[in-house]
Formats: C-alpha cells, sequence, structure tokens
C-alpha cells in the first residue's frame, strides 16, 4: 500500500513524500514525564518516508518488539524548498499544511538505545511509525503559535495541549531545522509531543484531532 500526502478534501498533493524531520523533548511537561532534561538546542531525529503511512482504515503496530508508544503532534507539510536559515516570512510561505500525526516509538528500545547512547532510528523508523492524517491548508490556520492538539483513546483523551506550550515554536524551530540541512517540498516536519504518551493495544479506537481544524478517527489493527 503506498501513501501519498493529501487535504483533508482528498486532494491529493503532488509533492513526493519526503523524510520526516522530528523533535524530542519539544513540551517541557513530556520532557519530565520520561525523566528527560529540557534540551537547550532543538534535539532532532529523522524518519525515513518509508515509514509514513495513512491511518485511514486503521494501522498497524509491531507486535514482538516490546511497547509502542503513540505520541500525537503537530506535523507540517514543506511545500517549497527551505535552506540555509530562511527568513520567518519564507518559512511561512513554504508551509502548505498541517495535521495530526503520531511519533509511534518503541518504546523498551528506545531505552535500551539511549543507555547504549545509540541513536534511536531503530525505536522511530520501522515501516508504519508515522501515522500521518490529510492536510489542512497552511493558509487555514493564521496563528502558528496557537495551535490545538489533541488525542482521544477509547473515549478517553490522553494528550491535549497547544502549540503555544512549545520549547521551540513552529517557525523558529522550522529555521532552525533548514539552518541544519535543506527541507525539501513533501517533506514533514514533526514539532514534538506533548505530555500523556503511553502505550499502544491492537483494537484502540484513536480521535487524532487539531480541534477547531481537522479531526480524523482511526484504529490500531488487530492481528489475523
Ligand atoms: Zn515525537
Amino acid at each position: 500500500m503506498s501513501y501519498q500526502h493529501q487535504y483533508i478534501d482528498g486532494t491529493r498533493i503532488h509533492f513526493p513524500v519526503g523524510k520526516v524531520v522530528c523533535v524530542g523533548r519539544n513540551y517541557a511537561a513530556h520532557a519530565k514525564e520520561l525523566n528527560n532534561p529540557v534540551p537547550t538546542e532543538p534535539l532532532l531525529f529523522i524518519k525515513p518516508s518509508s515509514c509514513v503511512v495513512s491511518p485511514e482504515g486503521g494501522f498497524s503496530i509491531p507486535h514482538d518488539r516490546g511497547a509502542v508508544h503513540y505520541e500525537i503532534e503537530i506535523a507540517v507539510l514543506i511545500g517549497k524548498p527551505l535552506s540555509r536559515q530562511p527568513s520567518e516570512e519564507e518559512t511561512l510561505d513554504a508551509i502548505s499544511g498541517f495535521a495530526p500525526a503520531l511519533d509511534l516509538t518503541l518504546r523498551d528500545v528506545q531505552e535500551r538505545l539511549k543507555e547504549k547512547s545509540w541513536p534511536w532510528e531503530v525505536a522511530k523508523s520501522f515501516d508504519g511509525a508515522c501515522v500521518l492524517a490529510p492536510f489542512v491548508a497552511g493558509s487555514t490556520i493564521n496563528d502558528t503559535a496557537d495551535i490545538d492538539v489533541r488525542l482521544t483513546i477509547n473515549g478517553e483523551v490522553r494528550q491535549d495541549s497547544n502549540s503555544r506550550e512549545m520549547l521551540y515554536p513552529v517557525l523558529p524551530l522550522i529555521q532552525h531545522i533548514a539552518g541544519q540541512f535543506a527541507l525539501q517540498p513533501g517533506d514533514v516536519v514533526l514539532t514534538g509531543t506533548p505530555a500523556g504518551v503511553g502505550p499502544l493495544q491492537e483494537g484502540d479506537e484513536l480521535v487524532m484531532e487539531l480541534p477547531g481544524h481537522t479531526t480524523f478517527s482511526t484504529f490500531v489493527l488487530k492481528r489475523n
């Protein structure tokens, strides 16, 4: 099954699906819940395009690699090339859409990697590790420093926050990333997860939301 970026009205987006640039510990309350220090610069990592899936019709999680944690995040679709410290204006102009996404994480595997001071790819980049809902057009969100984000599982709100709680807000974060390496049309930035992460189970029903903008219902597929 191949994934292609699309808007919520079903319009397909004619950018290739690129890399997914993620930021760890971008909400102080989440850093604290995992006993991590609050970073002094953005903690970046990358998921490859091969891990991106749509939540439509449910999604699968690995079943034999320990706990799989959900992390709801505000995803930003890049629509124009950005590199070398773009201005705030250029950065805003390059944003093509926003969506709720899940940064799925093999938490037990990640703990082991962290103990060894090894990179996180094995815990973060498995097939299906980025569950990406359809995008709302970037122009529909006026203030990137005031975007609500919420995850409800089996009727219970588990994560509920707003981009104003970010340590590195959306625009400065993307400017910083583009100062490190180029962002291309079709790349996605996951802007970090708020507090409330936890394990997923087969059959869980999820509602991924940017309240006021988009709501997407999905579930964790059961193994045959
Ligand atoms: Zn994350």
